[in-house]
Protein backbone atom coordinates (compact mmCIF):
# COMPACT_ATOMS: atom_id res chain seq x y z
CA UNK A 1 0.00 0.00 0.00
CA UNK A 2 2.85 2.48 0.15
CA UNK A 3 3.31 2.36 -3.96
CA UNK A 4 0.84 2.93 -6.91
CA UNK A 5 1.96 2.65 -10.74
CA UNK A 6 -0.53 4.72 -12.47
CA UNK A 7 -0.46 5.02 -16.30
CA UNK A 8 3.15 3.28 -15.68
CA UNK A 9 4.30 6.05 -13.09
CA UNK A 10 4.99 4.97 -9.86
CA UNK A 11 2.98 7.08 -7.68
CA UNK A 12 4.39 6.97 -3.67
CA UNK A 13 0.66 6.82 -1.80
CA UNK A 14 2.19 8.11 2.23
CA UNK A 15 2.43 11.20 3.42
CA UNK A 16 5.63 13.35 2.97
CA UNK A 17 6.41 14.72 6.65
CA UNK A 18 10.26 16.01 7.29
CA UNK A 19 11.69 15.22 3.83
CA UNK A 20 10.50 11.24 4.65
CA UNK A 21 8.14 9.01 3.63
CA UNK A 22 5.71 8.37 6.15
CA UNK A 23 3.42 5.33 6.17
CA UNK A 24 -0.14 5.17 8.13
CA UNK A 25 -2.03 2.33 9.30
CA UNK A 26 -4.93 3.45 7.54
CA UNK A 27 -5.74 3.91 4.09
CA UNK A 28 -8.56 5.29 1.84
CA UNK A 29 -9.01 3.84 -2.11
CA UNK A 30 -8.43 6.27 -4.27
CA UNK A 31 -11.28 5.61 -7.64
CA UNK A 32 -10.57 6.77 -10.79
CA UNK A 33 -13.45 8.44 -12.70
CA UNK A 34 -12.79 6.74 -16.34
CA UNK A 35 -13.85 3.50 -15.45
CA UNK A 36 -14.51 3.26 -11.65
CA UNK A 37 -11.11 1.29 -11.06
CA UNK A 38 -9.37 1.56 -7.76
CA UNK A 39 -6.03 2.89 -8.86
CA UNK A 40 -4.27 3.43 -5.24
CA UNK A 41 -4.77 2.52 -1.45
CA UNK A 42 -3.62 5.85 -0.32
CA UNK A 43 -2.14 6.63 3.80
CA UNK A 44 -4.90 8.22 5.75
CA UNK A 45 -3.84 10.46 8.49
CA UNK A 46 -5.51 12.13 11.08
CA UNK A 47 -4.15 13.98 14.85
CA UNK A 48 -0.50 12.16 14.74
CA UNK A 49 0.30 12.98 11.48
CA UNK A 50 -1.16 16.29 11.17
CA UNK A 51 0.98 16.83 14.57
CA UNK A 52 3.87 15.73 13.03
CA UNK A 53 3.95 17.54 10.36
CA UNK A 54 3.19 20.41 11.68
CA UNK A 55 6.28 20.49 14.06
CA UNK A 56 8.81 19.43 11.17
CA UNK A 57 7.57 22.98 9.24
CA UNK A 58 7.36 24.44 12.28
CA UNK A 59 11.22 23.48 12.36
CA UNK A 60 12.29 24.17 8.99
CA UNK A 61 10.68 27.62 9.31
CA UNK A 62 13.58 28.79 11.45
CA UNK A 63 16.08 28.69 9.01
CA UNK A 64 14.18 28.87 5.80
CA UNK A 65 12.32 32.69 7.21
CA UNK A 66 16.11 33.67 7.42
CA UNK A 67 16.95 31.96 3.93
CA UNK A 68 17.50 35.06 1.57
CA UNK A 69 14.88 35.88 -1.32
CA UNK A 70 17.52 35.11 -3.73
CA UNK A 71 18.32 31.57 -2.76
CA UNK A 72 14.37 31.15 -1.84
CA UNK A 73 13.55 31.84 -5.73
CA UNK A 74 16.41 29.56 -7.32
CA UNK A 75 14.68 26.81 -5.52
CA UNK A 76 11.46 27.60 -6.42
CA UNK A 77 12.60 27.65 -10.36
CA UNK A 78 14.41 24.25 -9.89
CA UNK A 79 10.68 23.20 -8.52
CA UNK A 80 9.60 24.91 -11.65
CA UNK A 81 11.98 22.75 -14.00
CA UNK A 82 11.64 19.78 -12.27
CA UNK A 83 8.01 20.23 -12.58
CA UNK A 84 8.51 21.13 -16.36
CA UNK A 85 10.31 17.80 -16.82
CA UNK A 86 7.60 15.54 -15.53
CA UNK A 87 4.82 17.40 -17.70
CA UNK A 88 3.78 14.18 -19.05
CA UNK A 89 3.91 11.71 -16.05
CA UNK A 90 1.75 14.76 -14.17
CA UNK A 91 -0.35 15.35 -16.79
CA UNK A 92 -1.36 11.46 -16.95
CA UNK A 93 -1.28 10.21 -13.48
CA UNK A 94 -3.89 13.32 -13.02
CA UNK A 95 -5.66 12.72 -15.76
CA UNK A 96 -6.35 9.26 -14.61
CA UNK A 97 -7.14 10.87 -11.06
CA UNK A 98 -9.65 13.29 -11.53
CA UNK A 99 -10.81 12.42 -15.19
CA UNK A 100 -9.79 15.91 -16.56
CA UNK A 101 -8.62 15.80 -20.53
CA UNK A 102 -5.67 14.76 -20.83
CA UNK A 103 -4.73 17.33 -23.65
CA UNK A 104 -5.74 19.94 -21.13
CA UNK A 105 -3.37 18.83 -18.34
CA UNK A 106 -0.74 18.68 -21.23
CA UNK A 107 -0.96 21.85 -22.79
CA UNK A 108 -2.45 24.14 -20.31
CA UNK A 109 -2.82 23.10 -16.48
CA UNK A 110 0.89 21.08 -16.31
CA UNK A 111 2.68 24.00 -17.66
CA UNK A 112 0.57 26.58 -15.39
CA UNK A 113 1.83 24.61 -12.32
CA UNK A 114 5.60 25.48 -13.31
CA UNK A 115 4.59 28.95 -14.01
CA UNK A 116 3.04 29.26 -10.50
CA UNK A 117 6.59 28.71 -9.27
CA UNK A 118 8.51 30.37 -11.70
CA UNK A 119 6.12 33.62 -11.59
CA UNK A 120 6.09 33.99 -7.57
CA UNK A 121 10.07 33.08 -7.57
CA UNK A 122 10.33 36.35 -9.47
CA UNK A 123 7.54 38.19 -7.91
CA UNK A 124 9.68 37.91 -5.01
CA UNK A 125 12.71 39.48 -6.54
CA UNK A 126 11.25 42.42 -7.32
CA UNK A 127 8.19 43.22 -4.25
CA UNK A 128 11.31 45.30 -3.12
CA UNK A 129 12.78 46.84 -6.13
CA UNK A 130 10.84 48.00 -8.92
CA UNK A 131 7.09 47.04 -8.30
CA UNK A 132 7.02 49.09 -4.29
CA UNK A 133 9.32 51.51 -2.85
CA UNK A 134 10.07 49.92 0.94
CA UNK A 135 11.26 53.32 2.59
CA UNK A 136 9.84 56.63 2.63
CA UNK A 137 10.01 59.69 4.64
CA UNK A 138 7.60 61.41 7.63
CA UNK A 139 8.36 64.70 9.07
CA UNK A 140 12.25 63.53 8.81
CA UNK A 141 11.42 60.18 10.04
CA UNK A 142 12.09 57.15 7.80
CA UNK A 143 9.40 54.55 6.94
CA UNK A 144 10.78 50.97 6.49
CA UNK A 145 7.93 48.11 5.33
CA UNK A 146 9.15 44.50 5.38
CA UNK A 147 7.17 42.01 4.25
CA UNK A 148 8.32 39.10 7.20
CA UNK A 149 7.44 35.41 6.80
CA UNK A 150 4.44 34.47 8.99
CA UNK A 151 5.26 30.80 10.25
CA UNK A 152 3.28 27.87 9.04
CA UNK A 153 1.06 27.98 6.14
CA UNK A 154 -1.69 25.27 6.14
CA UNK A 155 -2.86 24.70 2.43
CA UNK A 156 -6.45 22.64 1.86
CA UNK A 157 -7.39 22.18 -1.94
CA UNK A 158 -9.90 20.64 -4.18
CA UNK A 159 -9.74 17.93 -6.71
CA UNK A 160 -10.90 19.90 -9.74
CA UNK A 161 -7.33 21.04 -10.54
CA UNK A 162 -5.55 19.61 -7.75
CA UNK A 163 -2.05 20.15 -8.46
CA UNK A 164 -2.99 23.67 -10.44
CA UNK A 165 -4.34 25.27 -7.61
CA UNK A 166 -2.43 24.05 -4.99
CA UNK A 167 0.88 25.25 -6.77
CA UNK A 168 -1.37 28.24 -6.81
CA UNK A 169 -1.07 28.66 -3.06
CA UNK A 170 2.37 26.85 -2.14
CA UNK A 171 4.21 28.98 -4.75
CA UNK A 172 3.97 32.21 -3.21
CA UNK A 173 3.56 30.36 0.84
CA UNK A 174 7.01 29.20 0.06
CA UNK A 175 8.38 32.37 -1.65
CA UNK A 176 6.88 34.19 1.16
CA UNK A 177 9.65 32.11 3.61
CA UNK A 178 6.57 29.87 5.24
CA UNK A 179 6.60 26.37 5.52
CA UNK A 180 3.82 24.55 4.50
CA UNK A 181 1.88 21.43 5.12
CA UNK A 182 -0.44 20.72 2.34
CA UNK A 183 -3.70 18.18 2.72
CA UNK A 184 -4.81 17.09 -0.62
CA UNK A 185 -8.12 16.11 -1.95
CA UNK A 186 -8.76 12.41 -0.89
CA UNK A 187 -10.78 12.25 -4.90
CA UNK A 188 -7.27 13.11 -6.40
CA UNK A 189 -4.20 12.87 -4.13
CA UNK A 190 -1.75 11.54 -6.31
CA UNK A 191 0.43 14.60 -8.12
CA UNK A 192 0.59 16.25 -4.32
CA UNK A 193 2.56 12.95 -4.07
CA UNK A 194 4.78 13.63 -7.18
CA UNK A 195 5.15 17.31 -6.12
CA UNK A 196 6.60 16.06 -2.80
CA UNK A 197 9.50 14.01 -5.28
CA UNK A 198 9.86 17.09 -7.06
CA UNK A 199 10.42 19.26 -4.50
CA UNK A 200 12.76 16.89 -2.70
CA UNK A 201 15.02 16.86 -6.45
CA UNK A 202 14.89 20.33 -6.48
CA UNK A 203 16.92 20.98 -3.32
CA UNK A 204 13.84 22.25 -1.15
CA UNK A 205 15.15 21.75 3.14
CA UNK A 206 13.67 18.66 4.86
CA UNK A 207 10.39 20.17 6.43
CA UNK A 208 9.83 23.53 4.59
CA UNK A 209 6.95 21.50 2.47
CA UNK A 210 4.75 18.23 3.78
CA UNK A 211 1.98 16.67 2.49
CA UNK A 212 -0.69 14.89 4.64
CA UNK A 213 -3.25 12.77 2.68
CA UNK A 214 -6.22 11.88 4.07
CA UNK A 215 -10.22 12.67 4.39
CA UNK A 216 -10.86 16.38 4.91
CA UNK A 217 -12.59 15.86 8.25
CA UNK A 218 -9.60 13.29 10.00
CA UNK A 219 -6.65 15.17 8.04
CA UNK A 220 -8.36 18.87 6.90
CA UNK A 221 -10.13 19.52 10.45
CA UNK A 222 -6.74 19.11 12.89
CA UNK A 223 -4.63 21.04 10.47
CA UNK A 224 -6.61 23.72 10.35
CA UNK A 225 -7.25 23.88 13.94
CA UNK A 226 -3.56 23.86 15.55
CA UNK A 227 -2.49 26.92 16.67
CA UNK A 228 0.71 26.74 15.43
CA UNK A 229 -0.49 27.23 12.49
CA UNK A 230 -0.09 30.89 11.30
CA UNK A 231 -1.75 31.26 7.75
CA UNK A 232 -5.20 28.88 6.24
CA UNK A 233 -5.25 29.03 2.39
CA UNK A 234 -8.23 26.75 1.98
CA UNK A 235 -9.90 26.74 -1.72
CA UNK A 236 -13.27 24.48 -1.84
CA UNK A 237 -16.90 24.66 -0.97
CA UNK A 238 -18.94 27.14 0.85
CA UNK A 239 -20.02 24.95 3.81
CA UNK A 240 -16.32 23.16 4.26
CA UNK A 241 -14.94 27.02 4.61
CA UNK A 242 -17.88 27.82 7.42
CA UNK A 243 -16.04 24.78 9.51
CA UNK A 244 -12.38 25.71 8.76
CA UNK A 245 -13.39 29.58 9.68
CA UNK A 246 -14.50 28.34 12.89
CA UNK A 247 -11.93 26.27 13.91
CA UNK A 248 -9.41 29.78 12.58
CA UNK A 249 -11.28 31.60 14.93
CA UNK A 250 -10.55 30.18 17.80
CA UNK A 251 -6.99 30.61 17.00
CA UNK A 252 -7.62 34.19 15.55
CA UNK A 253 -5.54 32.32 12.35
CA UNK A 254 -6.00 34.99 9.13
CA UNK A 255 -7.72 32.81 6.47
CA UNK A 256 -7.50 33.41 2.54
CA UNK A 257 -10.66 31.80 1.28
CA UNK A 258 -11.19 30.56 -2.04
CA UNK A 259 -14.62 29.20 -2.63
CA UNK A 260 -17.54 28.52 -5.08
CA UNK A 261 -19.73 30.59 -7.60
CA UNK A 262 -22.71 30.86 -9.68
CA UNK A 263 -21.46 33.28 -12.53
CA UNK A 264 -23.44 34.53 -14.98
CA UNK A 265 -22.61 34.62 -18.76
CA UNK A 266 -23.97 38.14 -19.78
CA UNK A 267 -24.83 38.39 -23.54
CA UNK A 268 -26.28 42.28 -24.13
CA UNK A 269 -28.12 42.61 -27.49
CA UNK A 270 -25.47 43.94 -29.54
CA UNK A 271 -23.06 40.72 -28.64
CA UNK A 272 -21.32 39.06 -31.76
CA UNK A 273 -23.25 35.81 -31.49
CA UNK A 274 -20.38 33.80 -32.39
CA UNK A 275 -18.10 34.73 -29.67
CA UNK A 276 -21.18 34.75 -27.36
CA UNK A 277 -21.97 31.07 -28.27
CA UNK A 278 -18.04 30.11 -28.08
CA UNK A 279 -18.19 30.96 -24.26
CA UNK A 280 -21.35 29.39 -23.70
CA UNK A 281 -20.36 26.38 -24.57
CA UNK A 282 -16.47 26.70 -23.18
CA UNK A 283 -18.74 26.61 -19.41
CA UNK A 284 -18.84 22.59 -20.27
CA UNK A 285 -15.25 22.38 -19.79
CA UNK A 286 -13.96 20.01 -17.73
CA UNK A 287 -17.46 18.77 -17.06
CA UNK A 288 -18.18 22.00 -15.62
CA UNK A 289 -16.23 21.53 -12.45
CA UNK A 290 -14.51 24.97 -12.85
CA UNK A 291 -15.72 27.38 -10.05
CA UNK A 292 -15.72 30.48 -12.29
CA UNK A 293 -17.58 28.71 -14.83
CA UNK A 294 -20.31 31.34 -15.86
CA UNK A 295 -23.44 28.48 -15.52
CA UNK A 296 -26.01 31.09 -15.55
CA UNK A 297 -26.39 32.15 -19.55
CA UNK A 298 -28.63 35.34 -19.48
CA UNK A 299 -28.95 36.61 -23.40
CA UNK A 300 -31.12 40.10 -23.69
CA UNK A 301 -34.32 39.26 -25.73
CA UNK A 302 -33.45 40.82 -29.31
CA UNK A 303 -30.87 38.25 -29.37
CA UNK A 304 -32.42 35.46 -27.77
CA UNK A 305 -34.00 33.03 -30.95
CA UNK A 306 -30.57 33.27 -32.46
CA UNK A 307 -28.01 32.65 -29.81
CA UNK A 308 -30.16 29.45 -28.37
CA UNK A 309 -30.47 27.64 -31.78
CA UNK A 310 -26.56 28.11 -32.12
CA UNK A 311 -25.49 27.01 -28.65
CA UNK A 312 -27.76 24.47 -28.61
CA UNK A 313 -26.53 23.05 -31.55
CA UNK A 314 -23.01 23.22 -30.81
CA UNK A 315 -23.49 22.00 -27.34
CA UNK A 316 -25.10 18.95 -29.10
CA UNK A 317 -21.58 18.03 -30.75
CA UNK A 318 -20.23 18.57 -27.68
CA UNK A 319 -22.39 15.70 -26.52
CA UNK A 320 -21.39 13.40 -29.11
CA UNK A 321 -17.69 13.83 -28.05
CA UNK A 322 -18.33 12.75 -24.45
CA UNK A 323 -16.22 9.93 -23.51
CA UNK A 324 -12.71 8.76 -22.15
CA UNK A 325 -10.45 11.92 -21.65
CA UNK A 326 -7.18 10.26 -22.15
CA UNK A 327 -8.64 10.08 -26.14
CA UNK A 328 -7.60 12.93 -28.43
CA UNK A 329 -10.74 14.25 -29.74
CA UNK A 330 -12.62 13.78 -26.43
CA UNK A 331 -14.71 17.13 -25.62
CA UNK A 332 -16.14 16.25 -22.10
CA UNK A 333 -14.75 13.52 -19.78
CA UNK A 334 -16.77 12.60 -16.70
CA UNK A 335 -17.57 14.02 -12.89
CA UNK A 336 -14.90 13.32 -10.16
CA UNK A 337 -16.83 10.45 -8.16
CA UNK A 338 -20.05 8.43 -8.19
CA UNK A 339 -20.98 10.46 -5.05
CA UNK A 340 -20.65 13.48 -7.13
CA UNK A 341 -22.73 12.22 -10.11
CA UNK A 342 -25.67 11.15 -7.73
CA UNK A 343 -25.07 14.81 -6.13
CA UNK A 344 -25.09 16.57 -9.75
CA UNK A 345 -28.50 14.37 -10.85
CA UNK A 346 -30.06 15.03 -7.22
CA UNK A 347 -30.09 19.21 -8.53
CA UNK A 348 -31.07 17.91 -12.23
CA UNK A 349 -34.26 16.09 -10.54
CA UNK A 350 -35.18 18.60 -8.54
CA UNK A 351 -35.20 21.44 -10.78
CA UNK A 352 -36.95 19.28 -12.89
CA UNK A 353 -40.19 19.29 -10.43
CA UNK A 354 -39.61 22.48 -9.74
CA UNK A 355 -41.02 23.00 -13.12
CA UNK A 356 -37.76 24.05 -14.67
CA UNK A 357 -37.44 22.52 -18.65
CA UNK A 358 -34.42 20.05 -19.43
CA UNK A 359 -33.52 21.55 -23.43
CA UNK A 360 -30.34 19.28 -23.79
CA UNK A 361 -29.25 16.24 -21.52
CA UNK A 362 -30.39 15.72 -17.91
CA UNK A 363 -28.95 12.76 -16.70
CA UNK A 364 -26.02 10.71 -16.74
CA UNK A 365 -24.62 8.83 -19.83
CA UNK A 366 -25.97 5.52 -18.80
CA UNK A 367 -24.49 3.56 -22.04
CA UNK A 368 -21.08 5.36 -21.43
CA UNK A 369 -21.27 4.67 -18.07
CA UNK A 370 -22.05 0.89 -18.65
CA UNK A 371 -19.74 0.59 -20.97
CA UNK A 372 -16.58 1.81 -18.83
CA UNK A 373 -17.72 1.69 -15.44
CA UNK A 374 -17.23 5.44 -15.29
CA UNK A 375 -19.40 8.67 -13.80
CA UNK A 376 -19.74 10.29 -16.92
CA UNK A 377 -23.23 13.01 -17.37
CA UNK A 378 -24.97 14.56 -19.80
CA UNK A 379 -24.42 18.05 -21.02
CA UNK A 380 -27.44 19.63 -19.58
CA UNK A 381 -29.26 22.77 -20.46
CA UNK A 382 -32.31 24.03 -18.70
CA UNK A 383 -34.87 26.75 -19.40
CA UNK A 384 -37.67 28.20 -18.14
CA UNK A 385 -36.13 27.75 -14.26
CA UNK A 386 -37.71 29.84 -11.34
CA UNK A 387 -35.13 33.00 -10.77
CA UNK A 388 -35.16 31.92 -7.33
CA UNK A 389 -34.90 28.17 -7.60
CA UNK A 390 -32.19 26.19 -6.52
CA UNK A 391 -31.05 25.32 -10.33
CA UNK A 392 -30.89 28.89 -10.59
CA UNK A 393 -29.21 29.97 -6.89
CA UNK A 394 -26.65 26.97 -6.12
CA UNK A 395 -23.44 25.68 -7.76
CA UNK A 396 -23.92 22.51 -8.92
CA UNK A 397 -20.39 22.02 -10.08
CA UNK A 398 -21.14 19.79 -13.08
CA UNK A 399 -22.29 20.23 -16.37
CA UNK A 400 -25.72 22.16 -15.97
CA UNK A 401 -26.45 25.64 -17.75
CA UNK A 402 -29.35 27.64 -17.19
CA UNK A 403 -30.58 29.81 -20.13
CA UNK A 404 -32.56 32.96 -19.25
CA UNK A 405 -33.45 36.01 -21.05
CA UNK A 406 -33.84 39.77 -20.16
CA UNK A 407 -35.45 42.87 -21.44
CA UNK A 408 -33.12 45.83 -20.24
CA UNK A 409 -29.31 46.20 -20.10
CA UNK A 410 -30.35 47.38 -15.99
CA UNK A 411 -32.57 43.81 -15.69
CA UNK A 412 -29.77 41.99 -16.96
CA UNK A 413 -27.50 43.36 -14.46
CA UNK A 414 -29.90 43.05 -11.77
CA UNK A 415 -30.43 39.36 -12.89
CA UNK A 416 -26.24 38.55 -12.98
CA UNK A 417 -25.84 39.97 -9.27
CA UNK A 418 -28.65 38.49 -8.56
CA UNK A 419 -27.19 35.51 -6.22
CA UNK A 420 -24.89 35.09 -2.53
CA UNK A 421 -21.64 34.57 -4.94
CA UNK A 422 -19.68 36.94 -6.69
CA UNK A 423 -16.56 34.78 -8.08
CA UNK A 424 -16.55 36.07 -11.45
CA UNK A 425 -18.74 37.41 -14.58
CA UNK A 426 -18.67 37.55 -18.32
CA UNK A 427 -19.69 40.35 -20.37
CA UNK A 428 -20.56 40.29 -24.21
CA UNK A 429 -21.27 43.03 -26.04
CA UNK A 430 -20.00 44.99 -29.24
CA UNK A 431 -20.06 48.31 -27.37
CA UNK A 432 -16.56 49.48 -25.50
CA UNK A 433 -18.98 52.42 -23.08
CA UNK A 434 -21.44 49.69 -22.57
CA UNK A 435 -18.97 47.18 -21.47
CA UNK A 436 -17.24 49.96 -19.27
CA UNK A 437 -20.50 50.82 -17.56
CA UNK A 438 -21.81 47.03 -17.12
CA UNK A 439 -19.02 45.67 -16.21
CA UNK A 440 -18.51 48.60 -13.30
CA UNK A 441 -22.07 47.41 -11.96
CA UNK A 442 -21.05 43.36 -11.90
CA UNK A 443 -20.62 42.32 -8.53
CA UNK A 444 -17.23 39.55 -9.17
CA UNK A 445 -14.21 39.37 -8.15
CA UNK A 446 -13.24 39.13 -11.79
CA UNK A 447 -15.29 40.08 -14.80
CA UNK A 448 -14.23 39.00 -18.45
CA UNK A 449 -15.79 41.52 -21.29
CA UNK A 450 -15.62 39.23 -24.60
CA UNK A 451 -13.10 36.45 -23.22
CA UNK A 452 -13.13 34.22 -20.61
CA UNK A 453 -10.68 32.39 -18.22
CA UNK A 454 -7.65 34.85 -19.27
CA UNK A 455 -5.50 34.89 -15.77
CA UNK A 456 -2.64 36.71 -15.15
CA UNK A 457 -0.78 35.64 -11.77
CA UNK A 458 -0.17 39.43 -10.98
CA UNK A 459 -3.95 40.36 -10.83
CA UNK A 460 -5.53 39.86 -8.11
CA UNK A 461 -7.95 36.99 -8.01
CA UNK A 462 -10.69 35.74 -5.22
CA UNK A 463 -14.63 36.32 -4.89
CA UNK A 464 -16.92 38.79 -3.44
CA UNK A 465 -19.78 37.28 -0.79
CA UNK A 466 -20.07 33.88 -0.18
CA UNK A 467 -17.35 32.87 -2.95
CA UNK A 468 -15.07 34.10 -0.49
CA UNK A 469 -12.63 35.94 1.74
CA UNK A 470 -9.33 38.00 0.35
CA UNK A 471 -7.59 37.81 -3.10
CA UNK A 472 -4.14 36.67 -3.95
CA UNK A 473 -1.81 37.29 -7.05
CA UNK A 474 1.01 39.37 -7.43
CA UNK A 475 1.98 41.29 -4.26
CA UNK A 476 -1.51 40.43 -3.13
CA UNK A 477 -0.50 36.64 -2.24
CA UNK A 478 2.62 38.52 -0.41
CA UNK A 479 0.18 40.63 1.74
CA UNK A 480 -1.66 37.86 2.88
CA UNK A 481 1.29 35.25 3.37
CA UNK A 482 3.28 37.71 5.08
CA UNK A 483 3.29 39.89 7.95
CA UNK A 484 3.47 43.10 7.40
CA UNK A 485 5.71 45.74 9.23
CA UNK A 486 6.66 49.23 9.43
CA UNK A 487 9.42 50.38 10.89
CA UNK A 488 10.00 54.24 11.76
CA UNK A 489 13.29 55.48 11.79
CA UNK A 490 14.08 58.42 13.96
CA UNK A 491 15.99 61.13 12.28
CA UNK A 492 19.93 60.17 12.59
CA UNK A 493 20.27 63.07 15.23
CA UNK A 494 18.48 60.97 17.86
CA UNK A 495 19.65 57.68 17.37
CA UNK A 496 23.01 59.10 18.06
P1 LIG B 1 -14.75 20.61 -0.32
O1 LIG B 1 -14.99 21.87 0.41
O2 LIG B 1 -15.64 19.46 -0.08
O3 LIG B 1 -13.27 20.08 -0.05
C1 LIG B 1 -12.12 20.87 -0.29
C2 LIG B 1 -11.00 20.39 0.59
O4 LIG B 1 -11.35 20.59 1.96
C3 LIG B 1 -10.69 18.89 0.46
O5 LIG B 1 -9.29 18.70 0.48
C4 LIG B 1 -11.34 18.31 1.71
O6 LIG B 1 -10.72 17.12 2.13
C5 LIG B 1 -11.10 19.40 2.70
N1 LIG B 1 -12.00 19.39 3.87
C6 LIG B 1 -13.28 18.90 3.94
N2 LIG B 1 -13.77 19.07 5.18
C7 LIG B 1 -12.81 19.68 5.91
C8 LIG B 1 -12.73 20.14 7.25
N3 LIG B 1 -13.75 20.00 8.11
N4 LIG B 1 -11.59 20.75 7.66
C9 LIG B 1 -10.57 20.93 6.81
N5 LIG B 1 -10.57 20.49 5.53
C10 LIG B 1 -11.68 19.89 5.08
O7 LIG B 1 -14.75 21.02 -1.87
P2 LIG B 1 -14.59 20.06 -3.12
O8 LIG B 1 -15.86 19.34 -3.38
O9 LIG B 1 -13.32 19.30 -2.99
O10 LIG B 1 -14.36 21.16 -4.27
C11 LIG B 1 -15.39 21.78 -4.97
C12 LIG B 1 -15.60 23.18 -4.44
O11 LIG B 1 -14.41 23.95 -4.56
C13 LIG B 1 -16.64 23.94 -5.26
O12 LIG B 1 -17.47 24.67 -4.39
C14 LIG B 1 -15.79 24.88 -6.10
O13 LIG B 1 -16.45 26.02 -6.57
C15 LIG B 1 -14.68 25.19 -5.17
N6 LIG B 1 -13.52 25.71 -5.90
C16 LIG B 1 -13.19 27.04 -5.79
C17 LIG B 1 -12.12 27.55 -6.50
C18 LIG B 1 -11.76 29.02 -6.44
O14 LIG B 1 -10.64 29.37 -6.79
N7 LIG B 1 -12.66 29.87 -6.00
C19 LIG B 1 -11.36 26.72 -7.31
C20 LIG B 1 -11.73 25.38 -7.41
C21 LIG B 1 -12.81 24.89 -6.70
Amino acid sequence: MDRATVEGVEVDTRHWIGGRRVGAGAGFEDVSPIDGAVIAEVASGGEAEVDHAVAAAQTAFATWSRTSPEERAAVLHRIADGVEKRIEELAQVETRDNGSLLRSHRRGVMPRVATNFRFFADHLLRLHGDLEPADWETRGHRNHVTRDPAGVTAIVTPWNAPLMLATWRIAPALAAGNTVVAKPPEWAPLTASLLADITAEAGLPDGVFNVVQGLGTEAGAPLVADPRVRRISFTGSVPTARRIGAAAAANVTPVSFELGGKSPLLVLDDADVDLAVDLAVEQFDNAGQVCLAAVRILVQEPLAGRFREAFLAKARELMAGQGDPRDGPTTIGPLVAAAHLERVDGFVRRAQADGARVVLGGRPNHELNERTGGFYYEPTVFEDADPTSEIVCREVFGPVLTLQTFGTEEEGIAMANDTEYGLAATLVTGDLERAERVAARLDAGTVWVNCFFVRDLAAPFGGNGHSGIGREGGTWSFDFYCDVKNSVFAPKGWLG
